[in-house]
């Protein structure tokens, strides 16, 4: 039996020894790839930029529309998953596609009937969502081919332009945009949006990724926290009332953790006018700088999404159109609530309430927003 102590003794050491001299597992290659994904029906190639961090999270960034393609985060056990939705090739992004990803613009989320009036003037836009005009029209900064190049330097960063003519789907001034990724090593996406015009126009541009944490299945069991106390609720065609009502006492209120199917299907009418949740929030904020709008856990992966920004709303949308009949990567039919947006954003219909935050952007000024798409595990 006592021969047993050295060996035991000596096993310990041994393993003592092993974990000192291990060394730690190495840094992922930072840094930017661009690659080629495929060609326009045109003949012209299609940009991929994949950024990469040193934790090995992944971002990869399509120069059409300048969509995030893909979106690798790590979950409690380091298991990197792809956490939006999409498609594994461009021609899939060329089927029926519900904004995967996607920068929208000129104007994000819905303008009552197509018009509204700036400086006494009647505008006219495409009614593209039944009577009202979505997500910039017809043919949107989603559709639209922007000018890529890799930021020399620093973290990992693409940094996306484009110009969008006077009159453009029927909005006023030629806009110039800007839009930038930097995927930061706090494993962090971070998308900077700025823009200038020649002539007073309207602008609310905001990113479109569908969030399942999961990787798989519903977003059903997903908590979320909203930094809201109030709502825009909406019409029958999704447009606000005007009304900002609070939260308190509703199935939106999202102030405490809860799983975003805990109420889904409440008998509310602001619930059923949206399928579900299709509601702008009024972002708690204090100040100018970034402030947090939301954060989501998925409890089976630990996986985390804090959402941070400097615009005052976020547009929480549940996936409620999608059916099923869309296949994206891998095959995987996307099905009602296999996804979550939170589209950072002015209030939808703004051109049409004075009394909400303004969307005028005037010659010699900047737009300047920010969204931090922070994830982490637990
Ligand atoms: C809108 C939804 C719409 C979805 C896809 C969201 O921003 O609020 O009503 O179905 O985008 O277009």
């Amino acid at each position: 039996m006592r021969a047993h102590v050295p060996v035991l003794t000596l096993a310990i050491a041994a393993l003592t020894m092993t974990s000192c001299t291990t060394p730690p597992p190495p840094a992922a290659q930072s840094g930017v790839k661009k690659q080629p994904f495929g060609k326009t029906p045109e003949g012209e190639p299609v940009e991929l930029y994949t950024l990469t961090n040193k934790n090995g999270m992944e971002a990869a960034i399509m120069n059409r529309g300048a969509i995030v393609v893909s979106l690798k985060t790590p979950d409690r056990a380091g298991k990197l998953a792809d956490v939006v939705l999409g498609f594994d090739t461009y021609d899939g992004y060329l089927q029926t596609n519900p904004y995967f990803g996607a920068v929208v613009g000129r104007y994000g989320n819905r303008i009552a009937k197509g018009k509204f009036k700036l400086n006494g003037k009647v505008y006219t836009l495409a009614k593209n969502n039944g009577e009202n005009h979505l997500h910039g029209g017809i043919k949107g900064f989603d559709k639209v081919f922007w000018t890529a190049r890799e930021a020399a330097g620093g973290e990992p960063r693409v940094e996306l332009t484009y110009t969008s003519k006077d009159g453009e789907e029927g909005y006023p001034g030629t806009l110039a945009v800007t839009v930038a990724y930097t995927l930061t090593d706090k494993n962090e996406l971070q998308i900077d949006y700025s823009a200038t015009t020649d002539k007073d126009t309207v602008l609310n541009i905001t990113n479109h990724s569908y969030f399942n944490l999961a990787a798989e299945g519903d977003i059903l069991g997903h908590e979320l926290t909203l930094n809201a106390d109030r709502f825009t609720p909406v019409d029958a065609g999704l447009i606000p009332t005007g009304e900002l009502r609070p939260v308190k006492g509703t199935p939106f209120d999202f102030t405490q953790a809860t799983a975003i199917g805990a109420r889904i299907n409440a008998d509310d009418q602001q619930i059923k006018l949206g399928k579900g949740y299709d509601h702008n929030y009024v972002l708690n904020r204090t100040g100018d700088g970034l402030s947090m709008a939301a954060r989501a856990k998925d409890p089976k992966s630990g996986r985390v999404l804090e959402v941070w920004t400097t615009q005052p709303g976020v547009q929480f949308y549940t996936g409620n159109f999608l059916d099923g009949s869309i296949h994206g990567k891998g095959g995987r039919a996307y099905t009602q609530r296999s996804a979550f947006c939170l589209e950072t954003q002015h209030y939808p219909d703004s051109p049409n309430h004075p009394d909400f935050p303004s969307v005028v952007l005037k010659p010699g000024e900047k737009h300047q927003s920010t969204t931090v798409f922070r994830f982490s595990a637990e």
